[in-house]
């Protein structure tokens, strides 16, 4: 009788475990990271914390942020990146979540960085790896998201952006635009970033030279995309 009952909930427990696992792994990564499940053993648990790229974490990129025959010919290696969690302050002044993937060589600086802004309550809008935004620049700057790592172009042109290795980060983006000229026309990315390309204008969360991130960038080593000349992007901050 006893080893019948351990028999029948042993075979409960199979099911049981069966449909969580179908009911987890079937999800996408991003709901995951949405709902906030990113807790898996693998990945950090830390308020700020740089690791090397987890493997779960990499199956978000793969062929999404990071191609991977394309990177591999640039020479970038998921090796050469990490992910790091941070806090910040939302635009509603709440504390959420936020993740990011850069080059080693900047991880520190970027945690330290992010770290000060959270103690003077910076407010930022969203800081989420553009593969929630299927590596579409546009998206991911409409939506007013903050990122770093992202293999691509710089905008119209064929050169490598330094966000293909890590190494330039994008804050803020719909107030902090990038701004050119292209055949006597200006253009705006993001698009939807009309009200803010006048920089002589007062409005919140304006990235000039007397903004804390703006000084803590520039303190770590990092050039400000508005100081270019040719074109000006206000929300990037890169690292040689
Ligand atoms: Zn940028």
């Amino acid at each position: 009788m006893l080893r019948k009952c351990s028999l029948s909930a042993c075979a409960c427990l199979s099911v049981v475990c069966c449909f969580c696992f179908v009911a987890v792994f079937a999800m996408p990564f991003h709901a995951l990271a949405a709902r906030g499940l990113l807790d898996a053993p693998s990945l950090p648990t830390d308020d700020f914390v740089a690791v090397a790229i987890p493997d779960s974490i990499f199956e978000r990129m793969r062929n999404v942020s990071f191609p991977v025959s394309k990177a591999a010919a640039a020479g970038v290696r998921r090796s050469d990146l990490r992910y790091l969690q941070i806090l910040h302050y939302d635009y509603e002044g709440q504390v959420r979540r936020g993740e990011l993937v850069c080059h080693r060589t900047i991880a520190s600086a970027l945690l330290d960085i992010f770290r000060q802004l959270y103690a003077h309550r910076y407010p930022i809008a969203s800081v989420r790896l553009i593969d929630d935004f299927g590596a579409d620049d546009e998206q991911s700057m409409r939506a007013n998201n903050t990122s770093c790592f992202c293999f691509r172009a710089v905008a119209g042109s064929k050169n490598l952006s330094k966000h293909s290795r890590g190494l330039a980060i994008d804050i803020n983006p719909l107030e902090n635009p990038c701004v050119k000229t292209r055949n006597g026309r200006t253009v705006i990315q993001p698009v939807t970033a009309g009200p803010y390309v006048n920089r002589q204008k007062a409005f919140a969360h304006k990235i000039d030279r007397t903004d804390l991130a703006y000084r803590l960038f520039t303190a770590h080593g990092f050039t400000w995309g508005g100081a270019w000349r040719t074109r000006k992007d206000y929300q990037h901050f890169e690292h040689r």
